[in-house]
């Protein structure tokens, strides 16, 4: 029996389209000695697909978009102060499209380095490390690699770390090793020829750079093939499944199609604790929906922040870290309400 797909490639054979898809066993044989657990292979069967699988997108997307894009942010970006730009990430969507109210709150605040803050850009540096590392590194020793790197460099975290005590580095240290673990021991090791790249940058401007969209993906498998969809975007996660975590993935989806006019085949959320994947596949229809949040997102945004509208107010479990929820009516309120449920 030929084990070959439409395209002439070995069922379950790497492409430079991201990992291979296992083949389906022919007949009952001993299983081999299997090289990746059960956790790793299940990220595999996820990720990969055969070239049929590939969907092929409309050459004109990349400019459809980009018209329709810009034409609904004409008024967003005209009330952009001259000299100025709006850069909208994922921070600012979740945000401006949770509580209004939260999105001032923060926007008004200096932003200062945490010790949550601080640790996930040290996991991420580490596992990027881990990425091209040759060998078998520790999860120690890419974390401490990562540390080092990060105080020898230019971003503004290399004071913070600097300047962190030997208990609060170690217990940094220790949390971000944690992560970098679970990454080890739930992603097969990742082959040259996937073309994995940690930490990709993604960047759209629009209206004449008065609004910025951009953002950075945890990793990427693949790429594509003429203009047929081949990349998978992955953001890696710890906790649980939060509708927004969806929403970041379809925004980078949306930037990647301005970038080089083919979308990516699948957006992928790990979430390190579980060890479980959620993953969607990538259409126009969901690049349409990632437009319009955008633009409501960005007409909000400026709108509180140019125009002094009045916030809505939208409580939540944001509540609880809120810089405004001692003055918050409403944000008191909530959390009463939720002791009360929960038995505080
Ligand atoms: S306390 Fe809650 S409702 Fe009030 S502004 Fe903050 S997040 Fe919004």
């Amino acid at each position: 029996m030929d084990d070959r797909t439409d395209d002439g490639h070995a069922a379950g054979e790497a492409t430079d389209g991201g990992p291979p898809r296992a083949a389906a066993p022919v007949e009952a044989t001993p299983d081999p000695p299997a090289r990746h657990n059960p956790a790793q292979a299940e990220v595999l069967a996820a990720l990969g697909a055969r070239p049929h699988e590939r969907p092929e997108f409309d050459p004109r997307l990349r400019h459809e978009l980009r018209a329709h894009l810009e034409e609904r942010l004409a008024g967003v970006a005209e009330r952009v102060p001259d000299g100025q730009s709006l850069w909208v990430g994922k921070h600012l969507l979740s945000t401006v499209h949770g509580c209004e109210g939260l999105f001032l709150a923060q926007d008004a605040e200096e932003f200062a380095w945490s010790p949550t803050t601080a640790r996930g850009v040290v996991s991420h540096k580490a596992i990027e490390l881990s990425v091209s590392w040759r060998g078998d590194p520790s999860p120690g020793d890419l974390v401490d690699e990562g540390i080092a790197r990060l105080i020898g460099g230019n971003d503004r975290i290399a004071d913070y770390l600097g300047g962190l005590g030997e208990g609060e580095r170690a217990e940094l240290h220790g949390e971000a090793v944690e992560r970098v673990a679970k990454f080890q021991e739930c992603f097969p090791p990742l082959e040259a020829r996937w073309r994995p790249v940690p930490e990709s940058r993604l960047r759209s401007d629009l209206c004449g750079d008065k609004v910025v969209l951009s953002g950075k993906v945890d990793l990427t498998v693949g790429r594509a093939d003429g203009l047929k969809a081949g990349k998978v975007l992955i953001d890696l996660k710890t906790g649980g499944f939060a509708p927004a975590h969806r929403d970041d993935l379809r925004f980078y989806a949306l930037i990647e199609t301005l970038r080089i006019g083919v979308p990516p085949r699948l957006l992928a959320t790990y979430y390190l604790d579980g060890g479980r994947l959620q993953d969607e596949l990538v259409t126009e229809a969901l690049l349409a929906s990632a437009v319009e949040r955008v633009v409501d997102g960005a007409a909000a945004a400026v709108s509180l922040q140019h125009d002094g509208r009045a916030p809505v107010l939208r409580p939540g479990t944001p509540c609880r870290w809120c810089p405004r929820r001692d003055d918050c009516a409403v944000g008191q309120a909530h959390l009463e309400a939720e002791a009360e449920r929960e038995g505080w």
